[in-house]
């Protein structure tokens, strides 16, 4: 069934650069045969899942959006996928991406553009916009996605599906193409939280292939989906849920607005207190974010180099042979991020930008810290917009940058947030979605995923 439609709707949608139906029929008969002979199977088993191609897969291409990786086939599994295989899932291909996660729209891809389902001439966000198109098309269960400033929590807003970042550590990286890795997580989408939380289950963990994974002890996350309290009249009854004032100021759409408002509201029904919150250094971390994201982005992408990894421009010199092999490997924003990096790493700017850009972390950090001591989950929109048009925003790069303000604050303060649909404004055929946000304490994904379980 989930070939068949993804044969009938991805000409359209494009959430898909590869499809492995071989594989997919192949490990679908297998499992046939488990079940048959009444062998345990995983809580994932018979899953279909789409895989974000900057997360490795042993059997497929893994190109992170780039022509660089055109012709790269890991010879392992990430851990997540190696997890979720291990749970019975079945990857049934790779999803399309902005080039090495550097968007917001999933136009900088080198391959194709993904169109939004909700109406097929709006992108359908970035950078992760395959995943959360494919989960919203039906063209697969859940999906992952990676988000550095947001690329799992605004495709999701705009495609009205549940997006999940953890708590950094919480997944491992072993097998993500790096970006920012101070900042890179493996995330998670679903049609609903529980099937959200269930795929969380399967990846999280620590890895002695990523030295910054936690040894946090992985909870059940899935365990309070059947609590009683959900029929309760008030079943988050005490629960203190700060609004955070910055996010619902001037730049941000008025009909945006008034969703979160009536978010807030329900929340309120649910039997939540509310507090407005004010996190001061709020806009600062849209500019700490980009000259960290581009600086880390410099020095990961200095592998690229045609001779370890992807496509080589052949050349009589090593040193051109570098050039060639960047120069037509990389598309313009990826080059834009590299040449932002090292000039706010060099020598003589470095104490006025890079510097200042680790101050503000700090002070993102401490002001989430103590906005979460007071309160169990913060709220915000997930983007200041609806899905815009395909054209409108690509060539003003600012402009991208700009809509990424909700979301690039919560990975420079590695906390966990979740992003579920809360209400449609007018545009396209039917409607766009839009997303709230619930951010929480550092490792408390469980309490997001109770909440927005409730809530949805
Ligand atoms: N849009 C942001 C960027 O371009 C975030 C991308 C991401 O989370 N991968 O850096």
């Amino acid at each position: 069934d989930y070939l068949t439609r993804i044969k009938r709707s991805d000409p359209k949608v494009k959430s898909f650069l590869y499809v492995s139906e071989e594989s997919v029929l192949r490990e679908a008969e297998e499992l046939d045969g488990k079940i048959e002979r009444n062998e345990e199977v995983g809580p994932l088993a018979g899953v279909f899942v789409g895989v974000k191609d900057n997360i490795c897969t042993a059997n497929m291409p893994s190109t992170a959006g780039s022509r660089l990786l055109e012709n790269y086939r890991p010879a392992y599994d990430a851990t997540a996928v190696s997890k979720m295989r291990e749970s019975g899932a079945i990857v049934v291909g790779k999803t399309n991406m902005d080039e090495f996660g550097m968007g917001s729209s999933t136009e900088a891809s080198a391959y194709q553009v993904t169109a939004n389902p909700w109406d097929l001439s709006r992108v359908p966000g970035g950078s992760s916009g395959g995943s959360a198109a494919a989960v919203s098309a039906g063209q697969c269960v859940v999906s992952l996605g990676s988000d550095t400033g947001g690329s799992v929590r605004q495709p999701a807003s705009f495609c009205g599906v549940v997006g999940l970042k953890p708590t950094y550590g919480r997944v491992s990286r072993y097998g993500l193409v790096a970006y920012a890795s101070s900042l890179d997580v493996i995330g998670c989408f679903g049609s609903s939280v529980s099937d959200t939380g269930i795929l969380l289950n399967a990846i999280s963990g620590h890895d002695k292939l990523d030295a910054t994974s936690s040894r946090r002890e992985v909870p059940d996350f899935t365990s309070q989906f059947i609590s009683k309290d959900i029929f309760d009249s008030k079943p988050l009854k005490g629960l203190r849920v700060g609004v955070i004032r910055e996010t619902l100021d001037e730049g941000v759409d008025a009909e945006i607005v008034m969703s979160i408002h009536g978010a807030v509201s329900h929340l309120e029904e649910l039997g939540c207190t509310i507090n407005e919150v004010s996190l001061p250094s709020f806009s600062l971390g849209l500019p700490a974010y980009y000259i960290l994201a581009s600086s880390e982005s410099s020095s990961n992408l200095s592998r690229y180099d045609g001779v370890r990894y992807g496509n080589q421009c052949e050349s009589e010199e090593l040193n051109s042979l570098y050039e060639n092999t960047r120069a037509h490997g990389f598309g313009s924003e990826v080059k834009r991020r590299i040449l932002m990096g090292t000039y706010a790493l060099s020598a003589g700017y470095y104490d006025a930008y890079y510097k200042r850009a680790q101050q503000v972390r700090t002070l993102v950090r401490k002001s989430f810290k103590s906005a979460l001591d007071e309160n169990d989950i913060l709220i915000s929109p997930a983007a200041p917009s609806a899905a815009y048009k395909i054209g409108e925003k690509k060539d003003d790069p600012l402009a991208m940058y700009a809509g990424d303000i909700m979301t690039v604050n919560v990975n420079l303060a590695g906390l966990p947030a979740l992003v579920l649909p809360c209400g449609f404004v007018e545009g396209g055929p039917a409607g766009l979605p839009v997303g709230v946000q619930m951010i929480g304490a550092a490792f408390d994904e469980e309490k997001l995923l109770k909440v927005g379980h409730i809530f949805e």
